[in-house]
């Protein structure tokens, strides 16, 4: 037998519904009810989507209004106690309030990366944190676990959703994160507490809402363990078989599911547990399939994960359906067929899309056409399985879309001789500047000649009303590139003018060109094309549109000498060039999966060497190449780290070492642990490296002390996550303990990142106390 399903569906909707909607609702222009309706009819747009493609089961518990693990912390009745809700507190608001955080005069705070635990009014609640879904550019609420967590099913809002589904009259499986996974990703915020202990606590609360899903006639419910693809601790690890043995006694069926990683060392585990069917992503994981096919025992039904939930390119169906096939060769009663993981991480659908380019838009699939593909699957195996090979209008669409692959695969418009000619031959010495840090120092100092603790900033300054306006109306056509461009020099200028005002000693031209960090590379190099309606959610209401990245990476020509060179011309004091580094484009960007991420990276690192070599010759002594994303390119398992960080540093070595031991080379990473990778940091070589460290109280920075970090680094002296304006003596003392672990002489003064999401009020406000901290603790020298 051969079913089809998906581990979850993208629930902001084809057109941002979602996000309009809960905006809306936040801001006080829409009431309850109109954000209901919305959610509503989304859940069964997409479920009617699933019918229509095929699918023999739509799933329930995908839906949202901000995250799947919030949801679970509602659905496993363990809110934080630090929230204080009333009992007779709507479930709607706690939700809104653990995820976006309570001000006591301004609605709710919606923070990137977590909110501040430092310097909140009394009656402010921070949200709870955010960090990234495993190695996805999706965000999850992290639960938050004491030795007091209690948990109590509160299944009212899933039961609703499922009964909704029930109108639709089809199968349904119900997805769930599974009690193991949910524990785990977690927060413990007891010291020497381990939430794992909360594990038998947790497991008859997951026991009660399988067997009220059971009561309510479900079948089939897909619990996703995704940690199963990490390192697991030994206990975790053990803790597998008795939690699944209890969950066991509910009576439903249970798919376990895994995916992003290979389970390596606990494949055995995943097959022996006590459940029904195992999901397997044959993409990230191909090499786990042949153990898997032999392990799980046949009468387990093994789900296939084979088309990529993770990137966008339609998927060669024939290696496809062999893996289809083999797993009935080797005796399997029942295969299903669907993505690798959720298709949260894809877009709606590309078939509509007006911008991409159209020599590759026939190539893309979002997750509709991922649900068409499956299908197409189905029918195909079920064919071959009878020995028969598909006819008529099936046979006609499977020879078109082959046909697209093998056009992709074989495009002119994928290769670039010279660039493929330039990446084989990279000379040895590519990748090293002329001489060692501590000559490039003194040449540097020598050079620039800046006071104790220099100050800076990341690079963006508010990014205003009036400056989208710009952008948009020149997008459209409303105002020709000559005013555009007079209009930003207007920008440039004034942010000149007011770092000089303010005192900062080395300067930036604050970026109001640039709408996106890596959009606007993308735009301006070959190999890169951009869709019109391509979002994927980032976090909560928030969506990234990511560039695709579809062939070889070239530089034109120059992409900010003009900008940058216009920005030096106004002042005295070094301008900082500002570029995106190659790993950041291409964690951030859909990149073709016909090579591999180590040769893209270094493509798009010869890109940015010949705009920092170009920078240089028009007269640019400092250049920061940006890596925020550097650490979150690590691979899942810790055995894959090396490779990672080998190329990634060579990548970033590449693009910054054409230059002359006196120009001076920046780079800036934010929300980032740094600690259990300073070896490869240090291996980029950036003369200065820029970091955000405010929030951690500087602790981050002690890694770099005891690791006796060599060149310079900047740790951020304030959270620019929000609009809090520093007191002096608060910076005095973060500087002040930088100053106890690196060696003063090596310490710059910045805050943690670009400050394109402040006002100019607030910016001027704390930049101004940031000034005079250092002024403070210079004449302490
Ligand atoms: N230079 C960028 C800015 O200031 C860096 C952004 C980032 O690190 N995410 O906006
Ligand atoms: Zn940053």
């Amino acid at each position: 037998m051969i079913k089809t399903h998906t581990l979850g569906f993208p629930r902001i909707g084809e057109n941002r519904e979602l996000k309009f909607a809960l905006e809306d609702y936040w801001r006080g222009d829409a009431s309850e009810e109109s954000l209901q309706a919305t959610a509503s009819t989304l859940r069964l747009k997409h479920w009617k989507a699933q019918i229509d493609s095929g699918l023999d089961f739509i799933t329930v518990g995908d839906f949202s209004f901000y995250d799947q693990m919030a949801d679970h912390i509602q659905l496993l009745g363990c809110e934080p106690q630090r929230f204080a809700f009333a009992n007779e507190q709507a479930p709607l608001q706690r939700y809104f309030t653990m995820v976006r955080g309570k001000a006591e005069n301004h609605g709710g705070c919606n923070h990137a990366h977590g909110s501040s635990a430092h310097g909140l009014h009394p009656q402010e609640t921070h949200a709870l944190e955010m960090t990234k879904w495993f190695d996805t550019n999706y965000h999850y609420m992290v639960p938050e676990f004491n030795a007091s967590t209690q948990f109590k099913a509160h299944a009212g809002n899933l039961l609703a959703q499922l009964e909704q589904a029930k109108t639709l009259n089809h199968p349904v499986k119900v997805s769930l994160i599974g009690p193991l996974t949910f524990l785990f990703l977690g927060k413990s915020k007891q010291a020497g507490f381990d939430q794992l202990d909360l594990l038998d606590q947790l497991l008859p609360v997951y026991g009660q809402i399988l067997s009220t899903l059971k009561l309510q006639g479900v079948e089939w419910v897909q619990l996703d363990e995704p940690i199963l693809g990490l390192d697991l601790p030994g206990p975790w690890l053990a803790a597998y078989e008795r939690s699944y043995l209890q969950l066991k006694t509910s009576g439903v069926k249970i798919l376990l599911a895994t995916y992003f990683s290979s389970t390596q060392g606990h494949t055995s585990i995943a097959c022996k547990l006590p459940v029904d069917g195992l999901h397997v992503d044959c993409v990230r994981a191909e090499e786990d399939l042949p153990l898997i096919i032999d392990w799980l025992p046949n009468y387990k039904v093994l789900s296939l994960g084979i088309v990529d939930g993770r990137n966008i390119w339609k998927t060669d169906l024939n290696p496809a359906l062999q893996h289809i096939l083999k797993a009935f060769d080797a005796g399997k009663g029942e295969v299903w067929i669907a993505p690798s993981c959720s298709l949260l991480h894809v877009p709606y659908r590309f078939s509509n899309d007006t911008r991409v380019n159209l020599q590759v838009l026939p190539w893309l699939a979002g997750a509709i056409e991922k649900l068409e593909e499956i299908e197409l699957l189905k029918q195909a195996a079920k064919n071959q399985l009878q020995g028969k090979s598909l006819t008529g209008a099936l046979a006609n669409i499977w020879n078109t879309h082959q046909d697209l692959v093998k056009q992709r695969r074989n495009s002119p418009l994928l290769n670039n001789p010279e660039v493929k000619a330039r990446i084989s031959s990279i000379a040895p010495t590519a990748d090293q500047r002329h001489s060692e840090f501590a000559v490039r120092q003194q040449l540097q100092r020598e050079r620039f000649n800046l006071p104790a603790y220099p100050t800076t900033t990341i690079g963006s300054f508010p990014q205003t009303r009036n400056i989208r306006n710009l952008r948009a109306r020149f997008r459209t056509g409303e105002i020709d590139e000559a005013t555009y461009w007079q209009h930003i020099s207007q920008e440039i200028r004034q942010a000149i003018d007011f770092q000089e005002r303010i005192g900062l000693d080395v300067l930036v031209h604050g970026e109001a060109e640039r709408n996106d960090m890596v959009e606007y590379f993308g735009e301006q190099l070959e190999g890169f094309t951009f869709s019109a309606n391509g979002w994927v959610q980032s976090y909560g209401s928030r969506c990234v549109k990511p560039p695709i990245l579809f062939g070889d990476v070239a530089r034109p020509k120059p992409m900010t000498v003009d900008v940058a060179a216009f920005a030096q011309s106004l002042s005295e004091k070094p301008v900082k060039g500002m570029l995106t580094g190659p790993v950041t484009i291409l964690q951030w960007s859909f990149v073709r999966n016909d090579q591999a991420r180590a040769t893209t990276a270094l493509q798009i690192a010869y890109a940015i060497r010949d705009e920092v070599a170009d920078l240089e010759q028009a007269g640019i002594g400092m250049i920061q190449i940006d890596e925020p994303a550097y650490r979150e390119g690590l691979p899942l398992r810790k055995a894959r780290w090396n490779d990672y960080l080998e190329w990634a540093s060579k990548a970033f070595r590449i693009s910054a070492s054409p230059v002359r031991d006196d120009t001076q080379i920046h780079t800036h990473m934010c929300y980032s642990e740094f600690n259990d990778i300073l070896p490869a940091i240090a291996a980029m070589d950036a003369d200065v490296i820029t970091i955000e460290t405010s929030r951690s109280d500087m602790e981050l920075l002690r890694g770099f002390g005891e690791f006796d970090y060599p060149n310079e680094i900047g740790p951020g002296v304030y959270d620019i996550h929000s609009p809090r304006v520093p007191k002096q003596a608060e910076i005095v003392r973060l500087i002040r303990k930088a100053a106890q672990v690196i060696p003063p002489e090596n310490l710059w003064v910045n805050p943690d990142c670009g400050l394109k999401t402040r006002g100019w009020e607030e910016t001027e406000a704390a930049l101004t106390v940031m000034v005079k901290a250092t002024e403070q603790l210079r004449c302490e020298l």
